[in-house]
């Protein structure tokens, strides 16, 4: 809602987006709860972060024990936790050297700068990473240009250069954009933020193929298909091919500011100096990281998720059939259901405003849904939402 419309509740937040004029107050699993006692079933959970509900004991556990050991000697020394965590993703993955870090625009800002500088001292220099059109890297200056918004080409401008653009499914297009100075390609599995694009697997043993002939990185954004939203631990298993490095955020920290930067040992090429930031790798959020990916990463979970994922789209396939909307799409529980009308904000209000439990969706685009469940959603929750989806679709459409 526009400030006006709710002057008293935020007269000092600096503007950034309208929020509905509601306060949350505590969150239980799929669960939240607003300042009027009202609960809503969430299949937002923070924007795919909350992997394991809002509020669970193991996170809280996690946050507890550590708190009252250590916080934060500092990114210049070891702690246990920034030890494991590394340990722990390098054994889970095809990658051996990590970086930890707070964001997922962090992650990819290192991500570039550990492609330059091995351009710089093994490929003579290359520095351009070639992205995709509707890519979305995050809101850094640098991971603005990486991205593929339209508009964000002009809304900070100047903008960092050296940052390419090819469309996906056009291998073409990418081999146009590459030059002498080329030194990586990165790329998301799902395109989350543009609307939950999949990517053919064959596109993508294709780009493996090219960025092997031409001694090029490929950078797997896995901020958003990371631990366990796809149904598997990374996406990248499900493409049959291995990335050169890879980010990952949102998930891994079920809820906290916690992301990673992984690499084959190959490309293991900062000096001492090159990189940092005061809290990479704090033992506070390492240590909820590490019962996060052990929880989440286990086989008997991930077979979980993906059986939670057909669920969703078996529902939202049937929705579709009922209500005439062109389909579903997704993996695992990263999901969308297209609309057949410009009609996607209507039915997040509507839904939000249901009686006596309301639904939190997200709109991405004006004619789609999103939906990013916690990894643990009941299939009952699950069931529930699929049927407040309903009364929310009858309302605005009647
Ligand atoms: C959310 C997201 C980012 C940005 O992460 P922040 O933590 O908001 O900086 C980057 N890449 C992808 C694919 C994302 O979904």
């Amino acid at each position: 809602m526009t400030d006006d419309r709710s002057p008293a509740l935020d007269r000092h937040l600096l503007t950034i987006t309208q929020r509905p004029p509601r306060v949350f107050v505590h969150g239980d699993g799929s669960w939240l709860v607003d300042d009027s006692g009202r609960r809503y079933l969430d299949l937002v959970q923070g924007w795919a972060v909350n992997s394991l509900g809002h509020s669970p004991a193991l996170v809280a556990e996690a946050l507890a024990s550590q708190a009252g050991r250590l916080l934060n000697p500092g990114p210049a020394y070891y702690s246990r936790p920034m030890l494991d965590l590394a340990r722990r993703l390098t054994e889970l993955s095809c990658f051996d050297r990590v970086f930890l870090a707070s964001s997922g625009a962090e992650a990819n800002e290192g991500a570039v700068k550990l492609a330059r500088r091995w351009g710089q001292k093994m490929k003579g220099g290359a520095h351009e990473v070639i992205n995709f059109h509707d890519g979305f890297h995050g809101r850094t200056l640098a991971m603005m240009s990486a991205s593929g918004k339209p508009g964000w080409d002009r809304l900070y401008a100047p903008m960092p250069t050296g940052f390419a653009k090819a469309r996906l499914h056009d291998i073409e297009s990418v081999r146009r954009a590459l030059t002498p100075a080329t030194v990586a390609v990165m790329l998301e599995f799902v395109q989350g933020e543009a609307g939950v694009n999949l990517v053919d697997a064959g596109f993508v043993r294709e780009l493996r193929a090219l960025c092997t002939a031409h001694d090029l990185l490929l950078i797997a954004d896995e901020v958003q298909t990371g631990i366990g939203r796809c149904g598997t631990a990374f996406a990248y298993e499900q493409y049959g091919i291995e990335p050169d490095l890879m980010t990952l955020a949102k998930g891994i920290g079920g809820g906290v500011p916690l992301s990673a930067l992984l690499c084959k040992e190959r490309f293991n090429c900062f000096e001492p100096g090159d990189q940092g930031g005061t809290f990479c790798g704090n033992p506070l959020m390492a240590a909820v990281g590490l019962a996060v990916v052990n929880e989440v990463c286990r086989a008997d979970f991930l077979a979980d998720v993906r059986q939670r994922g057909e669920q969703l789209s078996r529902g939202l396939q049937a929705i579709a059939r009922d209500f005439g909307c062109p389909g579903e799409r997704g993996l695992g529980l990263l999901r969308a259901l297209q609309l057949p009308s410009d009609d996607a904000a209507a039915v997040v209000e509507a839904a939000s405003s249901l009686a006596p439990a309301g639904l939190l969706l997200n709109a991405p685009r004006p004619n789609l849904l999103r939906f990013m469940p916690a990894l643990n959603i009941s299939a009952a929750d699950l069931d529930d939402a699929l049927g407040l989806l309903r009364q929310a679709l009858h309302e605005v459409w009647g």
